[in-house]
């Protein structure tokens, strides 16, 4: 399995150096796809899903125009064979402008989707969630289009009566979105190689790790097909609208799959669900709830595509707490983190009947160093004074900033005279801090024990005091209360 994708990719390495192998490549796939299509086509016109609609997007989105020309002669080519298929009575001249009105009607809406897809993939930032989001939306909008437009040339060309619009345009809607979203993530994935594109390369959106298949990928599949039959063999046995709703829980193997595998074999995944799918639908003769199945298809499809995005949105929403809660200038908690962690450990200590202690400290004479060395000699001692404050602890204390230049030491599980030993500690270390010839690095401490019944704010307060003790007394010593 892990190889699938390495077959299919030298097969069209190998093909893309010729623009006319390419292409024909191309019009014969298209062809194939619409043909695939009509295999689960349950009533004439209407297919439980369009594939063809999904390779055209793919196409677009990769190629762009220079694609256009082979989709083109391929809606024209299919426009005869239909005309044969259905046995119109159309002349040769009639089934040309019909195929080119549909080519028209097709084309042109998801190309207009494409090339907006593109502008979002290609904007200066790329973010997965929104590329994710903007193709559903625009999948759904370009397919509505396509599916207006192309009724309107069927009804035109004599294909199709105006009496059976109504019923038609819903299905043949959903059949299309289906299609593009469950078939071109895996095109475009496939036509990269086929059409390259400099400026575009979808393994910098999903990443290289998107060929590769884990071991039990084949066995996820197997399982999810036979959970699927398994729901629809359930509808057919029972055959009420109940039943056929069960396909629903198909979404969370879907999940487990789109979580577990690589994207492109999560593409695979939904697009070889989809297919069984609707091929069920025609043999077990499901076709009252055709629309049911439809909906599950887009439905399925849309959570594993966004299942893509959720380690994105993860990994943003981590790194927005770390930047609210560090410090940006030293590294250290900020003083909402502070306060938060500060109370936890409080009332924790107090459930416990254990230690803890408060210690501030606020660098001696800022302002003059800032005056004399300039401020960002000034943002440096900062740095390495809490580097200096953060050797003297233990990972379990938490330093933080409370603003300026006085940080906040909370130590949990230790007694007083520990803590002004280690204030004290602190201090020579500050004498070691070399930043300039002249400057001599000093800090005042304050050290508080918790009470009974304290809170942060009381603790603080009273550390504070025992600051201000210390700097009265003559700076660069610890105070406790
Ligand atoms: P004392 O010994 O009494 O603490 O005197 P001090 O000069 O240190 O007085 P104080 O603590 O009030 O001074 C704080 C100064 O820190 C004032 C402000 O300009 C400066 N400051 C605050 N934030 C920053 C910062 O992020 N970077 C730099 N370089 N300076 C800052
Ligand atoms: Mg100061």
């Amino acid at each position: 399995m892990p190889y699938f994708y390495h077959t299919l990719s030298e097969l069209t390495r190998r093909v893309s150096g010729s623009v006319l192998w390419r292409n024909l490549l191309l019009f014969l796939l298209w062809l194939a796809v619409w043909m695939l299509g009509l295999l689960v086509e349950y009533t004439e016109h209407a297919s439980v899903w369009f594939p063809a609609a999904g390779l055209t997007f793919a196409a677009l989105f990769i190629g762009g125009v220079r694609v256009m020309p082979v989709l083109v002669a391929a809606c024209v080519c299919i426009t005869y064979w239909a005309g044969h298929y259905y046995q119109l009575n159309l002349s040769f001249w009639q089934l040309t402008q019909a195929g080119l009105l549909f080519a028209i009607a097709h084309i042109l809406p998801y190309y207009v989707g494409a090339r907006l897809l593109r502008h979002i993939a290609l904007g200066t930032v790329f973010n997965l969630p929104l590329f994710v989001i903007s193709f559903l939306v625009i999948a759904a909008l370009a397919a509505l289009l396509a599916t207006a437009l192309v009724i309107c040339a069927l009804v035109i060309s004599g294909m199709l009566p105006l009496a059976e619009v109504s019923r038609t345009w819903l299905p043949f809607w959903v059949g299309d979105m289906a299609g593009v979203i469950v078939i071109a993530p895996l095109f475009a994935s496939l036509l990269s190689a086929l059409y390259p594109a400099p400026k575009f390369v979808l393994d910098n959106v999903l990443g290289p790790q998107q060929r590769i298949a884990s071991n039990q990928f084949k066995y996820k599949l197997l399982l999810n097909i036979s959970l699927l039959s398994l729901a629809m063999l359930l509808a057919w046995y029972a055959d009420t609208p109940e039943s056929a709703f069960a396909i629903f829980f198909l979404v969370i193997p879907h999940m487990w799959i789109a979580s577990t595998e690589a994207p492109f074999y999560n593409a695979v995944s939904v697009a070889l669900s989809s297919f069984v799918i609707a091929l069920l639908v025609n043999l077990l003769a499901l076709m009252d709830y055709v629309m049911v199945y439809q909906f599950a298809i887009n439905v399925i499809a849309a959570n594993a595509l966004f299942a893509l995005a959720v380690p994105s949105l993860t990994a943003a929403n981590q790194q927005l707490k770390l930047v609210a809660s560090t410090d940006s200038l030293t590294q250290v908690a900020s003083r909402e983190h502070l306060q938060q962690r500060a109370s936890l450990e409080i009332s924790r200590s107090l459930e416990q009947h254990q230690a803890l202690c408060l210690m501030v400290f606020d660098i001696d004479h800022f302002k003059q160093i800032n005056d004399k060395y300039g401020h960002s000699k000034g943002d440096e001692v900062l740095q390495q004074a809490c580097l200096a404050a953060q050797q003297m602890l233990r990972p379990t204390d938490v330093i933080g900033r409370y603003g300026g230049d006085e940080f906040v030491v909370i130590l949990p599980h230790t007694e007083q005279d520990v803590v002004v030993a280690i204030g004290q500690r602190i201090i020579e270390r500050l004498k070691h801090i070399t930043l300039d010839e002249q400057l001599t690095v000093s800090a005042s401490f304050g050290v508080a024990a918790l009470k009974a019944d304290d809170n942060f704010r009381s603790l603080f307060e009273r550390a504070d005091t025992a600051l201000y003790r210390a700097k009265q007394q003559g700076r660069s010593q610890v105070a406790w209360h």
